[in-house]
C-alpha cells in the first residue's frame, strides 16, 4: 500500500526546525504526514491544507512539502488553543498565556519558529475558527490535515467544512486517531471511520496518523 505515497523526506533544515518547533506530532508520524503532503501536491498541483497550527510544528513540514512541490502550505487556527491546552488542563503551557490578553496565544511562537525555518513564504496562516473559514472558502485542496480540536463538535466540523473542498485526486490526513479509547479520546476515530464509510480508503498508517484517499468507485 505504501507505494500510493512517494517515498519523499524533508531535507535537513527542515527536519530540524520540525524537531525543533513545539508542539504534538512524533517525527515518524511527521515523516508521513511530509511524504502524504508531496504525494498530494505533485498530484494535483493544488494546495496543502492544515486545521490545527498550534506553534507550526507540523506546518513547518507542509511547508517544507509546499517549497519542494511549488505549492501553498494553508494553516488554520484562532490560535486560542483546544479544550485540553487550556489553563489547569493536561496539555496547558503557561508560557503561551498573552500576558495582556489572559488567553492563550499561539500565534506569536509559530511566527517565529516558521521565519527561522525560512520558511515563511510558503504559508498562508488563516488565522479564525474553522468552520467559518471552512464556509467562505472558495478553492480546491489537494490534500486536508484534520488536526485540531478534539471535541466531536470540532473534529467533526473540521470534517464536514474542508472535506467538500478536497479535489478527487486529493488525500485526507487525520491526526490522533486512537481505536483504543485508553490510547486517546474518539473523536478523530470517529472521523476517520466516517470517511471510510463515506467514500475513503486507508494508504497510510505511523501511529496515530492515517492518511486516505478517495476510493475508485
Ligand atoms: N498541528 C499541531 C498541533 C495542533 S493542536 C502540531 O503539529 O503541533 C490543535 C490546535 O487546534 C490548537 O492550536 C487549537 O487552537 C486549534 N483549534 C481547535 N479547535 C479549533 C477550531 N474550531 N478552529 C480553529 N482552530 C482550532
Ligand atoms: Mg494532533
Amino acid at each position: 500500500m505504501s507505494d500510493l505515497l512517494e517515498t519523499a523526506h524533508p531535507g535537513a533544515d527542515v527536519l530540524a526546525a520540525f524537531e525543533g518547533a513545539t508542539g504534538f506530532m512524533p517525527v515518524d508520524e511527521g515523516l508521513a504526514l511530509y511524504a502524504a503532503a508531496v504525494t498530494a501536491a505533485r498530484r494535483t498541483g493544488l494546495p496543502v491544507l492544515e486545521i490545527g497550527t498550534y506553534c507550526g510544528r507540523s506546518a513547518i513540514l507542509l511547508a517544507g512539502a509546499a517549497r519542494e512541490t511549488g505549492t501553498v502550505a494553508l494553516t488554520v487556527d484562532h490560535h486560542r488553543g483546544s479544550e485540553e491546552q487550556q489553563p489547569g488542563w493536561e496539555y496547558h503551557d503557561p508560557e503561551l498565556v498573552d500576558p495582556q490578553v489572559g488567553l492563550m496565544d499561539t500565534l506569536p511562537r509559530f511566527r517565529r519558529a516558521l521565519h527561522a525555518a525560512g520558511l515563511e513564504e510558503h504559508v498562508v496562516a488563516l488565522v479564525g475558527r474553522s468552520p467559518q473559514i471552512a464556509a467562505l472558502w472558495g478553492g480546491r485542496l489537494g490534500l486536508v490535515f484534520i488536526d485540531g480540536g478534539h471535541t466531536d463538535e470540532h473534529a467533526t466540523g473540521d470534517y464536514e467544512g474542508w472535506v467538500p473542498h478536497l479535489a478527487p485526486e486529493g488525500l485526507l490526513v487525520v491526526h490522533d486517531v486512537f481505536p483504543d479509547p485508553a490510547d486517546g479520546g474518539q473523536a478523530p476515530y470517529r472521523v476517520y471511520l466516517r470517511a471510510l464509510a463515506e467514500g475513503f480508503e486507508e494508504i497510510s498508517v505511523t501511529g496515530s496518523l492515517r492518511v486516505l484517499r478517495r476510493t475508485a468507485g
